[in-house]
């Protein structure tokens, strides 16, 4: 019996997907930049049904892609032109399996979408603090695979920090079930790590056990723009020692950013003038009430006012207002794209070394290339930038993409020089897969592969991706 059959008869024929117009969407990733082929697009429903389909697959010596909401943005979740790969989407598995509110945990299906899983956290009066601007689409096996970060990195850690248990598929088929909901759990190895941050190329991740929080009373957010990025540094400092815990989110971005999103959604407003370089977006989120929190961020930002750390400030006076400062920061990603895209980097760095980072390295590649216009936002809370280049007026974005290793080459260098890392939060899939070697110690490259030589012998786990 030839691999499609057999996976028919595993999953039901309707769904395993040959047909290029059915197949088209799971085979080119959110950016557009990649494009590749499948022997198949299998949607499996169960846990049971995943094993299935890896086994076979796996007897067969043929490559295999999991993919979630297919929104990564680093090729990770998008096969090579071969037409040789089975892609197991994991969107049907997307059931909430279990909340335990004394426990505070939840237990889901890896193609639970992010937004379904923080509502059906909110259903039980808790908060699952995952955020970020794709979550009505990507899903939690996607995010647990590439330890997403997002905009609450700052109070509650990265996916990896949110995660007590996992159920994988292994690369043979069998099923490891480590759906374990305990904070304490010192019995050896810690075998999920292995698999959180692992882009589909060590495992099939089918079920996670993830932490839940109190639901705060309020979230308070206010957009204050800020002379220089080194004026941004100590206004975190300020809101941190002023609001503590409560301080939840803490972005910026450069006031080309701002004008970007503002000019390209018809959907957002910026609440002040644009005439500052820079625009934080702070949020605290109180158990106290939502006047508390008000009253917090206008003391730490009058006193940020008093010093000249910020020019004008502005504290949303109501939910409605808060989310639509947060569709300026959260719109950034979409307003570029809209705009033809630039050349992107995610790079983390100690926070103490961001300001110089941005202005040294803008200044040089604005030596080398005139036409260049930096694009810059980010998780400055969490020394995460999305540090992206764009062109001036008038000169085509494909001047900038046709330099793009050259670019690359000087950010990454310059990451490289202040110890920072070249990804923070996408991951490496295809698109940083060359560069990885230069920036890994050997002897940790030689770990990696050891892994996947243990995990995954055949190599059929998501090849061609981080190794
Ligand atoms: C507008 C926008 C904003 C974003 N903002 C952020 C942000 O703030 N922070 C951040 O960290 N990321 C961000 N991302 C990227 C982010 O990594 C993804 O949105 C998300 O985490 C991926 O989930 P997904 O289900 O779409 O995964 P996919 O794109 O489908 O897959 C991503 C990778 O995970 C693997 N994978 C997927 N599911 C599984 C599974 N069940 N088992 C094993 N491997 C699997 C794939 O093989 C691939 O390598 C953003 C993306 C977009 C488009």
């Amino acid at each position: 019996m030839n691999l499609v059959t057999q996976l028919r008869d595993i999953t039901g024929a309707e769904h395993v997907l040959v047909e290029p117009a059915a197949t088209a969407p799971y085979l080119t990733d959110w950016r557009k930049r990649y494009h590749g082929a499948a022997l198949a697009v299998v949607r499996p429903g169960s846990t049971d049904e995943v094993a299935r389909v890896v086994a076979a697959c796996a007897a067969a010596g043929t490559p295999m892609l999991p993919q979630g909401g297919n929104t990564g943005l680093v090729g990770g979740s998008t096969p090579d032109a071969d037409g040789n790969t089975v892609l197991i989407s994991l969107q049907r598995m997307n059931r909430v399996r279990a909340v335990d509110r004394e426990n505070d945990t939840i237990t889901v299906e890896a193609g639970c979408v992010l937004a379904t899983v923080q509502q059906a956290a909110r259903e039980h009066d808790r908060l699952f603090p995952l955020s970020l601007a794709a979550e009505g689409t990507a899903t939690i096996g996607g995010n647990l695979a590439t330890n997403a970060g997002g905009t609450q990195v700052l109070r509650y850690g990265n996916t990896r920090e949110l995660t007590l248990g996992l159920e994988v598929v292994l690369a043979s088929g069998e099923i490891w079930n480590g759906l374990r909901a305990l904070r304490k759990d010192n019995t050896g190895y810690d075998l999920k790590q292995l698999f959180i941050g692992s882009e589909g190329t060590l495992g099939v991740i089918t079920a996670a056990t993830l932490k839940l929080f109190p639901l705060p009373r309020a979230q308070v957010t206010a957009f204050a723009a800020v002379p220089t990025l080194h004026a941004a540094a100590r206004l975190l400092d300020r809101a941190r020692a002023g609001a503590g815990a409560t301080l939840t989110a803490f972005e910026v971005m450069s006031v080309g950013c701002v004008r970007r999103t503002v000019t390209e959604l018809p959907r957002v407003r910026a609440p002040l003038p644009l005439t500052s370089a820079w625009y934080a977006l702070l949020e605290l989120s109180d158990h106290e009430s939502e006047a508390h929190a008000a009253t917090l961020l206008e003391e730490i930002l009058g006193a940020a006012i008093e010093s000249g750390d910020v020019e004008d400030s502005v504290v949303a006076a109501s939910l409605d207002q808060s989310k639509s400062l947060w569709q300026l920061r959260e719109g950034i990603p979409e307003a570029h794209a809209k705009a033809g895209g630039n050349v992107k980097h995610d790079i983390a760095l100690p926070v103490s070394a961001i300001p110089d980072f941005v202005e040294a390295t803008n200044a040089e590649l604005a030596a080398r290339f005139p036409w260049i216009e930096p694009a810059v936002f980010g998780h400055l809370g969490d020394g995460n930038l999305h540090y992206n280049m764009g062109t001036r007026e008038g000169t085509p974005i494909a001047v900038a993409f046709g330099r793009e290793k050259e670019i690359n080459a000087i950010v990454h260098a310059a990451v490289a020089k202040r110890a920072g890392s070249i990804s923070a939060e996408h991951g490496i899939g295809q698109l940083k897969r060359a560069e990885l070697p230069n920036f890994k110690p050997a002897v940790e490259l030689e770990l990696m592969r050891r892994i996947k030589q243990a995990l995954d012998p055949q190599g059929l786990m998501n090849p061609g991706k981080v190794l």
